[in-house]
């Protein structure tokens, strides 16, 4: 809900001059704001810019059992739980910060002394000729929380349970195939033996989930060979999925520290979903690089592909592609898995795909991290390290951003640091943000980058941007979602042609922007 939209605001515009409290058109009795914003169940608050409470609806009251100057006195803090205390108090910090929605889930300590889960979401109003203030609500959400815990609660014990009796019907499985001599019966049971070893994996695929989400997934990081690792998979796969040629081109003796298993597991489930999903087609194709001090894993296929608008939610749990749900066995829950565990690795996974025309999954593991590059030249108005490089010319009114390589959550937020940094430095108001030499990327960055990064740009003096896409569809859609703001102050155009991108920010008129920041 936009405040600025909401009844209680827009009070009194709808009033026939003659009837002061009828609504024009129903001729009923309108009721007063107070009676509204006391009556409505939610928890309502307003705050000044400093972030100080100083209105709470009767519903607030109600909770916590207390009237309104006491609650205003202690502040909301006093009833947070505290466990939520300081992640809540960072995030509206920051919404303090920047001036964007604050939202956040927090437990609040209620009259008969239980605490119940609620969504808080606020807003900044911007009042004319009055001090700015932000108008929040507090949603229960204890209900939908707890059954959520309660489901992921069921799933964990549901496939513990389920996990023995498969583990022993499996080796009795392993028992019968060695007693019995060639023949139907051996094929039947190796028949079985397959579905046992499907069953299995599901069931992992959902101990894993339950793990994640308990924040329980554990990982045994060592020194290991990866090529090695990447052959003996693949090895094994030719053997599970003989429909296929699996090529496999990887440098040898790529040493990597981290969790052997869990990176095998992300392996096997790209391989084996690149060849379900290519039920026509022969050839699967796996390399292993190292490029700019990073492992790029690819998996390319010649199957089904994927549409544009489901790329990026193909890694959230349960998320399934319309065309795959129908036709493909499947739970949804593999490439959430695999994210979780490259993530936890300091990586990044991107999707190369063009419907009906395959796919490429890859991933990127550091070998060193990657959030510590040293700049090779830095001056007042010229930076370069191996990520990115900005320039700001004498007699030009643009700073030129140029980024390189893949790029993660550090390297995004390192650059995106530094420029904010140069452009207020140089005092420009046009940036050519160059992302051509960007192979591929998608990081939580984007989000850091639409509620941090964009605002502060535009505080230290950004008026144009213009952005060079790269041609990797996942670098595309991280950059839109970087600029998903709706309260920009400046403009920010994509652009496919550097050319274009150039003259478009020439044409915009100078302005130096005046910033104390
Ligand atoms: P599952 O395969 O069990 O559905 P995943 O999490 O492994 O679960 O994959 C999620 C979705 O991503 C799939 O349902 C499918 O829509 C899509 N997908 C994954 N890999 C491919 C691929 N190689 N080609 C086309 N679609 C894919």
């Amino acid at each position: 809900m936009n405040p600025q939209n909401s009844n209680a605001n827009q009070e009194g515009s709808n009033k026939s001059p003659n009837a002061k409290n009828r609504d024009s058109e129903t001729g009923l009795n309108q009721p007063s704001s107070t009676l509204l914003l006391n009556a409505i169940p939610q928890q309502i608050w307003t705050a000044d810019t400093s972030g100080e409470i100083n209105y709470v609806n009767d519903t607030v009251c109600r909770d916590f059992g207390q009237s309104r100057e006491t609650v205003l006195a202690y502040g909301w803090t006093a009833f947070v739980h505290k466990d939520d205390l300081a992640t809540s108090i960072n995030s509206w910090k920051a919404s303090l910060e920047s001036g964007k929605e604050y939202t956040n889930e927090f437990r609040l300590l209620f009259s008969d002394g239980n605490y119940y889960w609620h969504l808080a979401i606020a807003r900044l109003v911007r009042q004319e000729g009055k001090s700015d203030i932000w108008v929040g609500t507090n949603t229960n959400i204890h209900l939908q929380k707890t059954s959520e815990a309660r489901k992921d609660e069921f799933i964990s014990i549901a496939s513990h349970e389920l996990k023995t009796p498969l583990t022993t019907s499996k080796g009795f499985h392993q028992l019968l195939l060695r007693m019995v001599g060639e023949g139907k019966i051996k094929t039947y049971l190796e028949r079985s033996a397959g579905q046992l070893t499907r069953l299995e994996k599901l069931i992992a695929d959902l101990l894993d989930v339950s793990k994640i989400n308990a924040g329980k997934m554990i990982f045994d990081s060592k020194t290991f060979n990866f090529s090695n690792m990447l052959t003996d998979v693949v090895a094994e796969m030719r053997q599970i999925y003989p429909s296929h040629q699996l090529l496999l081109v990887a440098e040898n003796n790529i040493s990597f520290t981290g969790d052997q298993f869990r990176l095998e597991q992300v392996v096997h489930n790209f391989i084996s979903n690149a060849v379900k999903y290519s039920p026509d087609a022969k050839t699967v194709e796996i390399s292993a690089r190292i490029i700019d001090e990073n492992i790029i894993v690819s998996v390319k296929d010649y199957g089904i592909g994927i549409k544009a608008k489901h790329l990026k939610q193909l890694f959230e749990r349960y998320y399934r592609a319309d065309n795959s749900s129908t036709r493909f066995n499947g739970l949804g829950l593999g490439l959430y898995i695999s994210a979780d565990i490259i993530k936890r690795h300091g990586g990044s996974f991107w999707i190369e795909s063009s419907f009906g025309n395959g796919a490429t999954f890859s991933f990127k593991l550091p070998l060193i991290s990657s959030g510590s590059a040293d700049p090779d030249i830095r001056t007042k108005s010229y930076y370069r390290d191996k990520h990115l490089s900005i320039t700001c010319p004498v007699g030009s009114d643009i700073m030129y951003v140029e980024w390189t390589g893949y790029q993660d959550m550090n390297t995004v937020k390192r650059g995106g640091s530094l420029m904010i940094e140069y452009l207020k430095e140089n005092r420009r108001s046009k940036v050519f943000n160059d992302n051509r030499l960007v192979p591929g990327t998608w990081s939580e960055a984007s989000d850091w980058a639409a509620n941090i990064w964009l605002p502060l740009m535009e505080l230290a003096g950004l008026k144009f941007f213009a952005w060079i896409l790269s041609e990797s569809a996942f670098s595309q859609l991280s950059a839109q979602k970087s600029v998903e703001n709706e309260e920009k102050h400046s403009e920010i155009v994509f652009f496919t042609q550097a050319e274009e991108g150039l003259k478009w920010l020439e044409e915009k008129s100078t302005f130096q922007p005046d910033v104390d920041i």
